[in-house]
């Protein structure tokens, strides 16, 4: 059904482009090394039977036309990396998408939809810390405004855009219109298929992040000589807010949350902490459960700063909603794990992908391989041929289903 070998030899090639002596791939957008990652997917694609073309923003697209006059299904992914990337987040699932392709095309299979393979422009957001730039301009929602956006050295995306020589249409050329569906296939950049011993699984949807910046103000004293019941210490109601944090998301089922940034004031070891600020990241493919775990860690802190006289100020720094997948292209990707023989597992992704972008333009489907240890973002990202090989078919598999 798939030529793994070809798929696998595939990986390899395009793995060694911008690839660093730690084994970690730097692939920004708009650079030397992208576009000769883009100008070798551009072969793979021709192989495989597509027509291949840039839109204005640079997104490399493969067409092929269907036997009957319907709307288009969309497969594909990202090839760009975050720094020392590993060589799956992405790269396999425009892939695999080509390899479905060109197994369909030898073994003769004519599909009824049009169909187009995309590899979306910077979806990881490293050079230009904004992400799914061209997933954003398919779906239409991308802005000139957002072109104005500058990397570390000044320059915008309109000015990358005009240095590698995309077309000069307008933005809105980019949208694309009358589309049947979208489905990628990527890494799970997680560890729930590999504990429950699967290799490939259905997403239910993406968890949007909800990210709060928690500020809790006390009273910066001496640590020598203010009697402990004398003390408005920021960083003790932090911590038993910070400590709750957890407690409250364990007790909703898919909910997540993280402290990851802690910053304490004046940070003096003889000085009573006068000022805390933290983060928290909160995401669940429920929104309203999402919401819950939001009030209620914001009501904790409440308590915590009355009963300590601290001030308590709570400001959002992004809410971006969750969005779900389609339930009959769940069904139809469930139907196809099992057909290979492998146990279903539906899981919600807590990373965005491009997918994402597609929420009010048209339904979307998602299916997860396994990584080893949950690992990505990292060199040692890894993900065995033979799952590969498994996500292959399952996207094959369920491509000719939707197809009917
Ligand atoms: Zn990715």
């Amino acid at each position: 059904m798939i030529n793994t070998q070809r798929l696998s030899e595939h990986i390899e090639e395009l793995s060694l482009i911008g690839r660093a002596t730690d084994g970690g791939i730097n692939r920004f957008s708009y650079t030397d090394d992208e576009k000769r990652a883009n100008e070798l997917i551009e072969q793979y694609m021709k192989s495989a039977g597509l027509t291949v073309h840039y839109d204005t923003v640079g997104n490399l697209i493969g067409s092929q036309g269907g036997t009957e006059n319907l709307p288009t299904i969309l497969l594909g992914s990202h090839i760009d990396t975050v720094p020392s990337g590993g060589r799956f987040d992405g790269s396999l699932g425009v892939l695999v998408a080509i390899e479905v392709i060109h197994s369909l095309k030898e073994q003769g299979i004519n599909l009824r939809h049009p169909v187009k393979v995309i590899a979306f422009k910077d979806e990881e957001g490293t050079r230009f810390g904004f992400g799914m730039i061209g997933s954003r301009a398919i779906a239409g929602t991308l802005s000139t405004i957002d072109l104005q956006r500058m990397d570390e050295d000044g320059v915008t995306i309109e000015q990358a855009i005009a240095m590698y020589g995309f077309d000069k249409k307008p933005l809105s050329s980019a949208k694309l219109e009358d589309i049947k569906l979208y489905l990628e296939v990527h890494i799970e950049q997680g560890k729930v298929l590999e504990s429950n011993g699967v290799a490939v699984g259905n997403v239910t949807g993406i968890a949007g992040p909800l990210w709060l910046k928690f500020q809790l103000t006390g009273l910066a004293e001496h640590a020598g000589t203010t009697p402990m019941n004398q003390r408005q210490d920021a960083l003790v109601g932090a911590s038993l807010i910070i400590a709750e944090v957890e407690k409250i998301t364990k007790q909703y089922d898919s909910s997540v949350a993280t402290v990851g940034k802690l910053i304490v004031k004046p940070n003096g070891v003889n000085v009573i902490p006068g000022e805390v600020e933290w983060t928290i990241d909160i995401r669940d493919i429920d929104e309203n459960q999402r919401n819950q775990v939001e009030r209620d860690i914001i009501q904790f802190a409440e308590t915590i700063a009355n009963e300590r006289q601290l001030q308590l100020h709570v400001t959002e720094l992004q809410r971006v909603d969750p969005v779900h997948c389609d339930i009959n292209i769940q069904n139809v990707i469930k139907e196809s794990i099992q057909e290979i023989d492998e146990t279903v597992i539906s899981l919600p992704s807590g990373a965005g992908h491009d997918a994402m972008q597609f929420k009010e333009c048209f339904p979307i489907g998602m299916i997860f391989v396994r990584s080893k240890d949950g690992i990505s973002h990292n060199p040692k990202e890894f993900t065995s041929e033979e799952d590969i090989e498994k996500s292959a078919k399952v996207l094959f598999k369920s491509l000719v289903k939707l197809d009917n």
